[in-house]
């Protein structure tokens, strides 16, 4: 009778519908079954620095040793004292008026944070904008609150900025909030005072929340300066979330933190949602908790890597000559960050599904980047890579990607 029982499917919940996550995705199940299968392959897909020779700050990493032993137990929801009090002076570095410790949540990683706080704001049918292209997660977040994202268009030929008009065109009154990704991934922007002055404009007119995802603050280069939208007004409520994956190079350390700033008295109710949340999780991890106040007391090793003649700052120009090189092929230079999202010119590249396009770059050349539209780009006609690997390697994969494209062009 055993062999016979015919199991009831089960099923993934239709919450998951919408969310989709494609920097994860099948592509990537592809590049593991090669590696299996003995190829190596150069991943030029995720935004993780370790294993690339970028080591965290020493200073860190002593500093979780010494406190791993006192961090076994829980801690206040919203996380310890002194790390939320060095988010507090961090903020105001950055000139964000009116922050208290009440006001910031640490949390496993941005990533949680992010989740947390759009769970705990959104109706069904809820509105937010978000950009195309973004960073998935916003997007995917959104939808799995119940909430319907609308993207706003960042114009390529622009910088990549934020298209004020099309943000404009897109409230409408079910929309709650605008998510702002300053600096840019997958774009490699920073975004200037005026357009984030407007950003806030249109927050205020609209009553927009305004969640500002700042995790590659100090990845800038060329001497550039990161301006936060929170320091811009106190009459609009802001999100800030931020953390130690890349800028202190930590992301397994799962260490963030979310700021709330601005007029946030008419939002208590929402407040309380959050603290609900935050206590549901307990806390966030302890050991990632105590490395916030180390790597905020100033070390600011980053500075090294995005100096002139810096690491980062050497393989961002070697990548934006390749690419620009390959016919057809153009990248806007990347600001900030480590990803660029090179555009494939259609009528040189008449691609239709660009997941396809990056699998058969990945079976021919053996080079792993992640398809445009995975990050919710709406037409397939762009990729986005890393310029994360030391130099040869780099030359050598963007070498790979030129030949790709090379036969592409001609078939
Ligand atoms: N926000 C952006 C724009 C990111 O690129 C990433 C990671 O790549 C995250 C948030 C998530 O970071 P964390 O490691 O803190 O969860």
């Amino acid at each position: 009778a055993e062999a016979e029982r015919v199991w009831r499917p089960i099923l993934k919940s239709s919450k998951l519908d919408d969310v989709c996550y494609d920097i994860r995705g099948p592509v990537l199940e592809r590049a593991k079954e090669m590696e299996s299968e003995g190829h190596k392959i150069i991943k030029l897909n995720i935004g993780n620095l370790a294993p690339f020779g970028f080591e965290p700050p020493e200073e860190i990493v002593v500093d979780v040793i010494r406190n791993f032993r006192d961090a076994s137990g829980y801690t206040d929801s919203k996380g310890l004292f002194a790390p939320r009090k060095a988010v507090v002076q961090y903020m105001q570095t950055k000139g964000v008026p009116g922050v208290d410790v009440e006001d910031v949540y640490l949390g496993n990683g941005a990533s949680e944070l992010i989740v947390m706080s759009l769970q705990g704001l959104l109706e069904s049918g809820d509105e937010v904008l978000v950009p195309a292209p973004d960073y998935p997660l916003w997007t995917a977040a959104v939808s799995l609150a119940g909430g319907k994202p609308r993207h706003y268009l960042c114009d390529e030929a622009s910088d990549w900025y934020p298209d004020l008009a099309d943000i404009r065109k897109k409230v409408t009154d079910r929309t709650r909030a605008i998510v702002v990704i300053n600096p840019n991934n997958p774009t490699g922007a920073l975004y200037p005072r005026e357009i984030l002055e407007g950003i806030v404009q249109i927050a205020r007119e609209h009553q927009l929340i305004v969640f500002a995802d700042e995790i590659y603050d100090k990845m800038l280069y060329d001497g550039r300066e990161h301006v936060s939208i929170a320091s811009l007004a106190d009459d609009v409520f802001f999100i800030t979330i931020n953390g130690l994956s890349k800028n202190y190079r930590s992301c397994g350390y799962r260490a963030g933190w979310m700021v709330l700033s601005g007029e946030r008295r008419h939002a208590r109710d929402y407040i309380e949602g959050l603290n609900i949340l935050a206590s549901m999780r307990l806390c966030s991890n302890v050991p990632g908790q105590m490395a916030i106040q180390t790597a905020l007391g100033g070390y600011q090793s980053i500075q090294e890597l995005v100096a002139p003649n810096g690491r980062l700052t050497r393989q961002r120009n070697i990548a934006y000559q390749m690419l620009n090189e390959i016919p057809g092929v153009s990248a806007v230079k990347a600001q900030a960050t480590l990803y660029m999202f090179p555009r494939l010119d259609p009528k040189v590249y008449p691609i239709v599904d660009d997941q396809q396009f990056v699998l058969e770059l990945l079976e021919e050349e053996r080079v792993l980047v992640v398809q445009g539209t995975g990050f919710n780009w709406p037409n397939p006609d762009h990729f986005r890579m890393v310029f994360l690997p030391h130099e040869d390697d780099l030359r050598d994969a963007i070498e790979r990607i030129a030949r790709f494209c090379d036969r592409y062009r001609r078939r």
